[in-house]
C-alpha cells in the first residue's frame, strides 16, 4: 500500500467559530492505481488533497505515505519529502512565466542537484510521450492552456515521484484539452506511475480506476471500474450522483 489516510478528521477552528472539513475519511491507494476523489465545491477535497500533500495537518488520524507517518516529518524535511515524493498538478497549471518551458520542466531536479545529463536524460524520455518536444523552447505565455497543462504534468512526473496529485487538473481547459490531459493521465498511469486526482468532472473522474465520492466531508461511495469502458463509467458515475443526491444522503 502506497497511501494509507486512516481516520482522518480536520477541524478547522476561526474566531468562535468551528468547521468539521473532513471526518472518518479512511481509504487506500496501492501502488499503481488511478483513483479519482469526486464531489461538490465545498464537501472537502482541496482539505483533503493539501493533508496528503503535507501543506496542511489533520485535526485527528494518521496519513502515511511510502511507508512513512506524515505528522512525525518535521521542518525542512517537509520540502525535501514534497520534491522526492510527490508531484503536483493544479487547475491553473503554476509554470512560470519568465523561465522556459524546459526550464520550468527541469527546476524541481536542478532543487534537487540532479546532474545535467541525467536531466537532458528523463527530459528526452517523457518529452515525446506528451507531445512537447517543439514546445520546449517557448516560454508558458506563447503557448496553449492545455499545453501549458501538459508541460505542468512533465514537471510533475520528471522528479519520478512515488505518488501524482492532480487538483482539478482539466479545470481551466475547453473539452477537446480536457480530453487530451486525460489521455494523458492514463497514458502515464500504464507506465506505472500512481495518480490522485481531485475533481468535480465526470469525464475526468471516468478515466480512473476508482472513485471515490465525498460529501459533506465524509466518503459515502465508492465505484471500481473493473472492465467498463469510459464511457460507462460515465454512465455509472452520473447514475451515482443522481441516485446520492435523490437519496439526500
Ligand atoms: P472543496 O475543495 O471540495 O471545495 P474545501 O476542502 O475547500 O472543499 O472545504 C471544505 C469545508 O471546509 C468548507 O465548508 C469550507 O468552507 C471549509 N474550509 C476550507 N478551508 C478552510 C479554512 N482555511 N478555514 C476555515 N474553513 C475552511
Amino acid at each position: 500500500m502506497l497511501l494509507d489516510v486512516a481516520n482522518i478528521k480536520k477541524v478547522y477552528k476561526t474566531k468562535g467559530n468551528e468547521t468539521t472539513a473532513l471526518q472518518n475519511i479512511d481509504f487506500a491507494v496501492n501502488e499503481g492505481e488511478y483513483v479519482a476523489i469526486m464531489g461538490e465545491s465545498g464537501s472537502g477535497k482541496s482539505t483533503l488533497l493539501n493533508i496528503i500533500a503535507t501543506f496542511d495537518k489533520a485535526t485527528e488520524g494518521k496519513v502515511t505515505l511510502a511507508g512513512q507517518d506524515l505528522a512525525t516529518i518535521k521542518g525542512k524535511k517537509i520540502a525535501q519529502f514534497r520534491r522526492e515524493k510527490l508531484g503536483f498538478v493544479f487547475q491553473d497549471f503554476n509554470v512560470l512565466d519568465t523561465f522556459s518551458n524546459k526550464d520550468n520542466i527541469l527546476l524541481p531536479l536542478v532543487l534537487s542537484n540532479v546532474p545535467i545529463g541525467e536531466m537532458e536524460k528523463r527530459l528526452e524520455k517523457i518529452a515525446q510521450p506528451l507531445g512537447i518536444t517543439n514546445l520546449l523552447d517557448k516560454f508558458p505565455y506563447e503557448i496553449s492552456g492545455g499545453q501549458r497543462q501538459r508541460v505542468a504534468i512533465a514537471r510533475a512526473i520528471i522528479t519520478q515521484p512515488n505518488l501524482l496529485l492532480a487538483d482539478e487538473p482539466t479545470g481551466a481547459l475547453d473539452s477537446r484539452s480536457s480530453e487530451q490531459i486525460l489521455n494523458i493521465f492514463k497514458q502515464i498511469h500504464q507506465s506505472g506511475n500512481t495518480i490522485l486526482m481531485v475533481t468535480h468532472s465526470i469525464p475526468a473522474a471516468a478515466s480512473a480506476g476508482r472513485v471515490l465520492f465525498i460529501k459533506d466531508g465524509v466518503v459515502y461511495h465508492e465505484l471500481y471500474r473493473g472492465e467498463a469502458t469510459d464511457q460507462e463509467m460515465r454512465e455509472r458515475i452520473a447514475e451515482s450522483l443522481t441516485m446520492l443526491t435523490n437519496r439526500g444522503v
